[in-house]
């Protein structure tokens, strides 16, 4: 599985064969540039995920020519959001925009296959433990004796980031607090094209994206406390099914034990680049799975990252300019994503949001389009104000399609 590579040196070394490491392998190559991916694991599995990719990421993929890694993959048309008291509504992406499920083995498989058909490195199983700074980049050293040199250390390493640790860059102490449990379910019958967000009354929450007719992706993220001392996450998800209607209706019982449980789930990174090393993904920052876009910030971090590269001569120039670009555009995204967070622990507040939203098509396809990126959260604000000027007639109800 391995390339093992005589060299001594790379231009560059990724850490972490996730999203955002093979996507930036891929560019980084394409820029002609000596590349090393490693990887911890021993090959790419289906990590504790979502798998719904935004629409926004669809169009990243294609701008950079890696549409051809979605294909066979179903397309999600849009989310039905529904409230602690049950109250659904369901909302189209605008601009007949469509985000992807998708099956992360087969999408890091395939990335995989295209970085190393551009004569990129990878080594599995190989475990960053040891980065010594010199004057001209990082002295690598990694598990199993392998060690390795590199004018420019990539951090796309995840939530944990070795790389950030290792090289001093800041981070906030993860919080512990909540934890996603995350297992595979059988439709009773094959699910319209929709995500679903449900919200608890007690802030938890359940993300659901149907991958196939068959299999559907079923994620709960909730406080640390509500599971402490409780290790039988399938009793937890069949007793969870069996008190709501709306999911007993739509799901077989879990019968198997294959739930996986992960914390953090967040990341809070003060620094994202130094001289001669940068993150990118879920190690430059984290908030929560919530509104869905992991993986896009993923590929959008690592096309950022090239393209600055690509146009800064300078090294430290150009993580310069990578990091204060990464952080503005985010910026509002960010915060919009924070206040998210507070809001799904008001239950009254979620029902006020939830009438808005049924009373008014236009108002609950611009906030669909904010959670999918298809806008900014100011775009949707400019929106919002327009529609209060416009009267909005439109007295959507209940719709599930
Ligand atoms: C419950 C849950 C649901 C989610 N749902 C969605 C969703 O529906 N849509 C979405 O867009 N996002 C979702 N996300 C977020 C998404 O999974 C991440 O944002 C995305 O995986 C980030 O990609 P990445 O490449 O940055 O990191 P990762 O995918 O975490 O990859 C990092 C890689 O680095 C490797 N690694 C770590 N340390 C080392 C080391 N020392 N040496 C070598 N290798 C190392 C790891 O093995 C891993 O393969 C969800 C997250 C959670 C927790």
């Amino acid at each position: 599985m391995n390339d093992v590579g005589s060299r001594s040196k790379f231009e560059v070394v990724i850490v972490g064969a996730g999203p955002a490491g093979l996507i930036a392998g891929i560019l980084l190559r394409r820029l002609g540039h000596s590349v090393l991916v490693v990887e911890a694991s021993e090959d790419i599995r289906r990590p504790v995920c979502g798998e719904y990719l935004s629409p926004q990421g669809v169009e990243y993929l294609t701008t950079l020519n890696l549409a051809s890694t979605l294909e066979g993959f179903e397309k999600i048309w849009g989310m039905t959001l529904v409230s602690p008291a049950g109250r659904n509504v369901t909302a189209r992406f605008p601009e007949k925009r469509f985000g992807v499920s998708l099956n992360r083995e087969i999408f890091q498989s395939r990335l995989l296959a295209e970085f190393r058909s551009i004569q990129g490195v990878v080594r599995m199983s190989t475990r960053l433990e040891k980065a010594l700074e010199t004057d001209h980049g990082y002295d690598l050293e990694f598990s199993g004796g392998y060690s390795t040199s590199c004018e420019l250390l990539v951090g796309a390493d995840g939530r944990r980031s070795t790389v950030a640790k290792l090289t001093g860059l800041k981070e906030e102490r993860p919080d512990q607090s909540r934890v996603a449990i995350h297992a595979y379910l059988r439709p009773k019958q094959p699910l319209s094209r929709f995500g679903q967000m449900h919200i608890a009354a007690d802030g938890s929450y359940l993300g659901i994206n149907p991958i196939n007719d068959d299999e559907v992706n079923f994620s709960i993220v909730t406080d640390a406390e509500q599971v402490r001392g409780n290790r039988d996450f399938k009793r937890l998800i069949n007793d969870l099914l069996k008190k709501s209607p709306s999911l007993d209706q739509q799901f077989h019982p879990l019968d198997t034990d294959t739930v996986q449980v992960t914390f953090p789930i967040t990341r809070i990174a003060r620094e994202i680049a130094s001289r001669q090393v940068v993150l990118i993904g879920d190690a430059s920052g984290f908030i929560d799975p919530l509104t869905g876009e992991g993986i896009t910030t993923a590929i959008k971090t690592a096309a950022l990252l090239a393209e600055k590269l690509s146009t800064h001569p300078r090294l430290e120039n150009a993580l310069r300019a990578y990091a204060g670009a990464r952080t503005s555009d985010y910026l509002q995204k960010e915060t919009m994503n924070r206040i998210l967070q507070k809001v799904i622990h008001v239950p009254w507040f979620c029902e006020l949001l939830a009438r808005i939203f049924e009373w008014s098509e236009r108002t609950r396809t611009v906030f669909i389009g904010v959670i999918g990126n298809v806008y900014t959260p100011l775009q949707a604000m400019s929106k919002f104000a327009f529609v209060s000027l416009e009267k909005d007639v439109s007295y959507g109800k209940n719709r599930r399609s």
